[in-house]
């Protein structure tokens, strides 16, 4: 390897022409470099000046070492184990040179460890210092990696070296806290920087969003905008932000602003419209969703995907196969792993067993495309509640993986529903119960559903007392609305909402209209003991949903549909009843549950009763 001579003095030839005609174009006719190494097409380029710079210069010639950083820079880009080799054989790398190496490493596949090591050597060595662009680049593998005490180390050491006050750092170690999801020790850095910039509060707003934080990255919006405009990364937060909590028509908002700036550029364009795409549909307005798609000059994967995903969650079973065939055969996408959940959540949502199988097919042997959990999850969901239990249970036996507890959990769903065997929906909870600790109460709450729907009362009874002696509780309904840009939150039986009076006279009224039109509740979702006796109806009635429609029916307007969110999937009686709302009230209604969009009017759903 030519590299291992590097550290042999050479003869310096820079006084004459260099004979190798082949390098007559790199070199004047004092030998020094015209083209140097940042300004090479390929390795084979860059190599040809590498070889030349060992033959002509002495390792130690400060030109000798600038090319060195050039040559460590280019192929840090092109051909990262060759820039490492280069930097092995250089003595002394400056900070320049160990930066090049730790920014490549950091931003490469796999690599972050080593961007961590190299920084570590280099504090060994300590000939050279860190620098303010060092402790990003090392910053941003930990964040990658998660290397929550390394980077807090690395905290110290930018107070040690006396870059606390520096804005660049400063934006390195929130993102870095924030991608740990440490928010509280990013936020604390926020506030002591001297300055911020633009910068900063995209760090820190999408920190949040990241988390979840949805309301408070809203805040701090607000807050920024008293010193700055939001720029393209700014509105991508926040229509994320609207998509998590069903914030239409804050989203709505931000797709204005952006139409009014109209100063987006063309890349983050895509992305930002892929963003209003997924946050219009998250927020039930597939029309305004279809509007930005049609309007769309360039479309990527993600934009079909969002577009397929979204016609699903709104039960538009045909439209998403449609979007996905368009997809596909007229404009020659290579559909990939997250189409295909969406075209098989589609044909889940609306019971399309025979294509679910076809398209289910169709992913494994024409696009080769390994089907994963959520894959398996429609499929088997689907095939479980036609009744195909046996089909969905050779299939699961089948997969690679663990199945997890949401497919256990749609075989005992189906077995409860379609009166399968005790004994199996038994093995169905074992597995929940051994696969996943975390969604115990559900799983808690079909067994019993199992049990009532054979009414053994015993074991209901039983299953009830565990519930309590373990300590689970049943995860609490809440529901959301939104009126006039602020959102109104509501559990089972809630009177904390300051129009908590005037919500529950609603609801009498509701009753009222109700019984005039002949609903029955339905208990057949509520078998726990004690709502199986007294206070059952009540208890149906005060769900969290029901409260949210209330309140939305108190602040009507005509043409507006009243848009409710919702933790869990919505039960069959408040189904039944926000169906006959919408008849009774003339009012459009669209809930966004756990697991899909129902679209009520004129007393019947989108889903066709079916979720
Ligand atoms: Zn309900
Ligand atoms: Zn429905």
């Amino acid at each position: 390897m030519v590299l291992a001579s590097t550290h042999i003095p050479r003869p310096q030839i820079l006084s004459r022409k260099n004979k190798d005609s082949n390098n007559d174009d790199y070199f004047n006719n004092h030998g020094r470099i015209l083209l140097y190494p940042n300004q090479c097409t390929d390795m084979s380029e860059l190599k040809k000046i590498h070889a030349h710079t060992i033959r002509t210069t002495f390792p130690d010639d400060p030109d000798a070492l600038f090319v060195y950083s050039k040559i460590l820079r280019f192929s840090s880009f092109a051909d990262l184990d060759y820039s490492y080799r280069v930097f092995n054989q250089i003595e002394n790398p400056n900070s320049f040179m160990w930066n090049t190496l730790i920014r490549a490493c950091a931003r490469g596949v796999n690599r972050k460890e080593q961007a961590i090591a190299l920084y570590q050597r280099m504090l060994e060595l300590g000939s050279v210092l860190p620098d303010k662009h060092t402790f990003p680049f090392v910053l941003k593998a930990c964040a990658y990696l998660f290397a929550l005490f390394e980077g807090k180390q690395l905290h110290c050491q930018i107070f040690k070296h006396g870059f606390d006050l520096d804005a660049y750092v400063n934006n390195s170690l929130i993102h870095f806290y924030a991608s740990c999801g440490c928010l509280e020790s990013a936020e604390k850095v926020f506030v002591n920087m001297p300055e911020r910039s633009l910068v900063s509060w995209n760090v820190m707003i999408d920190g949040h969003v990241q988390f979840g934080q949805f309301d408070s990255a809203l805040k701090l919006i607000r807050e920024m905008q008293e010193s700055f405009e939001p720029d393209g990364y700014t509105m991508q937060s926040i229509i994320t932000a609207c998509a998590g909590l069903g914030a239409l028509s804050l989203g709505m908002w931000a797709h204005a602003y952006l139409l009014k700036k109209n100063d987006i550029d063309v890349a983050m364009d895509v992305l930002i419209k892929n963003s209003l795409l997924d946050m219009y549909c998250k927020c039930g307005s597939l029309e305004m969703a279809k509007q930005v798609f049609d309007d769309m000059h360039t479309r990527d994967v993600t934009s079909w995907n969002s577009m397929i995903l979204g016609s699903a969650m709104h039960g538009r079973a045909e439209e998403a196969l449609e979007y996905f065939s368009c997809m596909i055969n007229t404009e020659s996408f290579e559909p990939n792993s997250i189409t295909f959940v969406g075209v098989l959540s589609a044909c889940n949502h609306r019971g399309l067993v025979s294509e679910g199988r076809k398209y289910f097919d169709m992913m494994v042997k024409a696009y080769k495309v390994k089907p994963v959990v959520e894959h398996y999850g429609c499929i088997v969901d689907l095939l479980a509640r036609a009744g195909f239990i046996d089909e969905a249970l050779d299939l699961v036996s089948s997969m690679e993986m663990r199945p997890d507890a949401v497919i256990w959990r749609s075989l005992l769903d189906a077995c409860s529903k379609k009166n399968a065997s005790i004994e199996l929906s038994e093995e169905m909870a074992r597995q929940i119960l051994e696969t996943e600790k975390g969604i115990c109460s559900g799983v808690y709450v079909l067994l019993s559903r199992v049990y009532a729907s054979a009414s053994r009362w015993n074991d209901v009874g039983l299953i009830r007392k565990l519930m309590t002696d373990k300590g689970i509780a049943k995860e609490p309904g809440c529901s959301s609305i939104e009126i006039d840009g602020v959102a109104h939150e509501f559990f089972a039986g809630d009177t904390s909402h300051p129009l908590t009076k005037e919500i529950y006279g609603m609801l009498n009224v509701i009753d009222e209209r109700l019984l005039l039109v002949g609903y029955l509740p339905d208990y057949s979702q509520a078998p726990m003991v004690d709502e199986l006796h007294e206070g059952k109806q009540q208890s149906l009635r005060l769900h969290s949903e029901r409260l949210a429609i209330a309140l939305g029916l108190l602040n009507m307007k005509p043409g507006v549909p009243i848009r409710i969110l919702k933790n869990l999937r919505v039960c069959n009686d408040c189904h039944q009843v926000t169906k006959l709302i919408s008849r009774i009230f003339n009012v459009e209604i669209i809930v966004r549950d756990r697991a899909r969009f129902h679209h009520f009017k004129n007393g019947s759903c989108s889903c066709m009763d079916y979720w």
